[in-house]
Parts: structure tokens; sequence; C-alpha cells
């Protein structure tokens, strides 16, 4: 195997890296996944695995060498394998995997490696460093197993796959989606979060520079829906 894709990272708070990797699906070639970590003190936690081994490889190098931290979790959103694809790399580097237990569930159906770790509170609030980390199954929508992942004190949502770029066109990957189910869940999402806001919104692919992701992935389900799909 040879380095075909580089990851790319960007800071975007003293406590938040995003960084997109890169993978092939088909005829689909160089699609980008976003996805991030989150620092404080001396530890890390990574959301969601790159798309390949080689990208996992240098976002631990980056996290352990550049940033001096400690990784303490890898946090798996669904079993697709732009969010799970590198697990591997991981579990070889003893950094432990956690996930949904629905994601455990999904990921041999996806030829995966299922992470280490199960939680079973749809509502499940961790901790990396002083930064409360809050991991949401909202109900099923992209998939039956997605979850988002919510940073209180930066008012951060990551939706993942779950929720689409303020600037797609398409819902995107619909194989193992629950598109009836899909809008609900969103709003279920909604109310979670809208004590504490939400201001930046991370969607799995696409561009994350825009403020109607969420209303956008709404629209696009609407949209998904009158094509009688
Ligand atoms: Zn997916």
């Amino acid at each position: 195997m040879y380095a075909q894709y580089t990851l790319k990272i960007t800071p975007v708070d003293s406590n938040i890296y995003l960084y997109t990797s890169y993978g092939d699906v088909g005829n689909y070639k160089n699609i980008d996944a976003n996805a991030a970590v989150i620092i404080s003190g001396n530890d890390a936690i990574i959301f969601d695995t790159p798309w390949d081994n080689a990208q996992a490889a240098e976002l631990i190098r980056f996290v352990q060498d550049s940033l001096k931290k400690t990784i303490q979790l890898c946090i798996i959103t669904h079993a697709h394998v732009d969010r799970i694809g590198s697990i591997e790399t991981f579990q070889k580097n003893n950094i432990p995997t956690l996930c949904y237990y629905k994601t455990s569930e999904e990921a041999p159906k996806h030829n995966h490696p299922k992470p280490e770790y199960n939680f079973y509170n749809r509502d499940t609030t961790l901790k990396c460093g002083d930064i409360e980390i809050i991991a949401y199954y909202p109900g099923a929508g992209h998939t039956i197993d997605n979850i988002v992942l919510y940073v209180p004190s930066k008012q951060f949502l990551y939706g993942g796959c779950f929720i689409k770029s303020g600037l797609s066109q398409s819902i995107g990957n619909i194989a193992d989606a629950d598109v009836t189910e899909w809008p609900n869940s969103v709003k279920r999402m909604q109310q979670r979060f809208e004590k504490t806001g939400v201001k930046m919104v991370i969607p799995g692919h696409g561009s994350w520079q825009s403020e109607i992701a969420i209303k956008n992935t709404l629209k696009l389900l609407k949209e998904d829906e009158s094509k009688g799909y």
C-alpha cells in the first residue's frame, strides 16, 4: 500500500482541531471526510478514524509528536469506512476505541473490526482533560447507528454523516439510511442542544464554513422524500 492521500489538519479553537481525510468509494475518488481532535491539558480524544491506515498513522503522529498529547480515546460515530476505516491502526497503537452499541452490531456487516468499548445510554457524557463531551444518539438517519458528538463549553457540534454540509446539493449515500426517521432524529438533536446552543456544526463531508448545515440537511431530506425514495 502506498500513501495515496494526505490529511488536512486545521485548528479552529484552542482545544479543537478539524482534520479531513480522503478515500475512494467505487468510482468516486478522493472523497473528503471531516472529523476532529479535541485536546485539553495533556489529553486528546479523536472523533472518528481517518479513511485509511496511512492517514491514521499520520494523525496519531501529529497528536502524539507535534501536539505532545496522550490519545485517551477514539470515538467512532458509525460503522462506515469514512468513520471506522482505520480502526486497526488505533488498536495496534493501543488507543481505546469507543462507540454506541449499535455501531458494534453494524461493524461486522461492513467488514470492520468492532470498537473495544460500547456505551448503551443514548446520552452519555465523557471527559477530555477539563472538557466535557456529550455522545448523543439522535435516532436513525444516515445509518441506524449514527451518533453526534457535542462539546457544550465550545457550543461545538460534530454531526458526522448525520449532518450534511450547508453547501451540499444531495443527501449523499443513503444505502443504509432511514430517510423517514432522519428528519425526526435531526429535530431530536436540535432539541437536545437547544439550551446550551450550537455555534459550529461539522458535517461529515464538504465545507464546514456554512451556518446552515442543519437547515440544509432537513431541506435535502424533504426534497428526497418528494422524489419518492
Ligand atoms: Zn456513512
